[in-house]
């Protein structure tokens, strides 16, 4: 595995890949790697000939920078785990390579998906996510880049990216990879205690709940009954539990009012914000 840290350098690195017919998978992450990103790397792996995984604490999405100081940093494992993953090319750059003295710190236009739902609460995030991704994008120019559904709206902010600047970028997003008590795997787990982190596969199991009741009980009463007992949790703060159409997030209160429907979950529990989502149906 060969570590960049150059952006450009990558870009003429990748080229010459590319002159020999090399398709490129790209797989985006912030580090402190768990099984959620090896699914991700895998499939990259199986269907590219070349295989690129950046690491990168993007301080651009991050709208409180304590929680940026506190994200966590494990890279010597990180870089084990890559290498046993296949990974060809590890982009792992500064900041100041990333945006650069020429780099021009224009917003996106994201059609309001930036600040709606998650971006309500986290002014700026998906703008910093939208600006990273397209920078990366820019230089990496893969065939297809790899996305986990555990961040459904960012998925949707991707793919409206692409379509935006009309990128020729396959856009492929992975299932979500839980433990084994349900919880959606994510770094930030790591924040929670052994006790904390077992309890917390309610928010799995009222999704779940809530999946099972909304087909025999109007969605909007089913969301209400879900959310009551999750306020009813000790220690457990529900920061919002909403359904969307899958495609452009706009919220539905039926599930007739879209072909893809998809609930949407935030919970802080133990001083740490899980995120999750079901897909409650998807014709
Ligand atoms: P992050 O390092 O948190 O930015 O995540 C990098 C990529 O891995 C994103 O596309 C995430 O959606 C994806 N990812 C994170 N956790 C999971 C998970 N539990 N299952 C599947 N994909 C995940």
């Amino acid at each position: 595995m060969f570590i960049f840290k150059s952006l450009v350098l990558l870009n003429a690195e990748l080229a010459r890949q590319k002159e020999s017919g090399k398709e490129i998978g790209f797989v985006p992450t912030m580090g402190a790697l768990h099984h959620g990103h090896l699914s991700l790397l895998k499939r990259a792996r199986q269907e590219n000939d070349t295989l690129v995984c950046s690491i990168f604490v993007n301080p651009k999405q991050f709208d409180d920078k304590k929680d940026l100081t506190a994200y966590p940093r494990t890279l010597t494992a990180d870089v084990k785990y890559l290498m046993e993953a296949g990974v060809d090319y590890l982009l792992l750059p500064n900041v100041d390579d990333v945006y650069s003295d020429s780099y021009v710190d224009d917003d996106i236009d994201l059609n309001g998906l930036d600040t709606i739902i998650e971006g309500k609460l986290r002014p700026g995030h998906f703008q910093g996510v939208a600006k990273v991704v397209k920078r990366f994008f820019d230089f990496v120019i893969p065939t297809r880049a790899y996305f986990g559904q555990k961040d459904f709206q960012q998925t949707v902010v991707i793919n409206h990216l692409v379509k935006h600047f009309q990128l020729p970028i396959h856009i492929e997003i992975c299932p979500i990879v839980r433990e084994d008590n349900g919880l959606a795997m994510s770094s930030r787990n790591e924040r929670l205690s052994d006790e904390q982190r077992s309890k917390a596969a309610f928010i799995y199991k009222s999704l779940i709940d809530l999946k099972e009741r909304c087909f025999f009980k109007p969605l909007e009463q089913a969301i209400a009954t879900t959310s009551k007992y999750l306020n009813s949790l000790e220690g457990a703060d529900l920061e919002y539990l909403v359904c969307v159409n899958g495609d452009t997030l706009e919220e539905v209160t039926s599930l007739k009012d879209a072909d893809y429907v998809v609930a949407l979950i935030v919970v802080r529990y133990g001083g740490v914000r899980l995120l999750d989502n079901m897909i409650l149906k998807k014709n």
